[in-house]
């Protein structure tokens, strides 16, 4: 979870670094999107699954982040829309 956190981290600076250059791509915010909504998502299901029951109930809060992320891997752009623009940067290939 530390890991993929500070990873998150450097890639939301390194991204406002390139706006405030104004060098920022689209595809890059999609990349930025998808690792760290993925990101987050996975660690509040661990911490869902290592609380037990406790990750179930509203004690900790576990089950209440995880289903806010849960929301956030829809919304402002799936996750499966986030990849398709990103292998379009890669390929110049459009599979949507
Ligand atoms: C709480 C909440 C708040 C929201 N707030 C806003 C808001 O403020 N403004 C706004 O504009 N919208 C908002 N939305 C809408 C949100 O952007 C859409 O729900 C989201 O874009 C998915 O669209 P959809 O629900 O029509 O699902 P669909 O487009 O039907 O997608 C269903 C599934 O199919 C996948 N999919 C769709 N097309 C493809 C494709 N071509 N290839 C592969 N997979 C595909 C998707 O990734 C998804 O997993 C909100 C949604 C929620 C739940």
């Amino acid at each position: 979870m530390l890991a993929d956190h500070t990873e998150g981290l450097l890639l939301a600076w390194r991204l406002a670094r390139l706006k405030d250059e104004g060098k920022l791509k689209p595809a890059q915010v999609s990349l930025a999107k998808r690792q760290n909504v993925w990101k987050a998502l996975k660690a509040a299901r661990l911490a869902r699954d290592i609380l037990g029951g406790s990750g179930i109930t509203l004690e900790y809060h576990a089950i209440r982040h995880m289903l806010n992320l849960e929301t956030v891997y829809t919304y402002e752009g799936t996750h499966d829309i986030h990849t398709l623009v990103l292998g379009r940067e890669a390929t110049g290939l459009s599979a949507f």
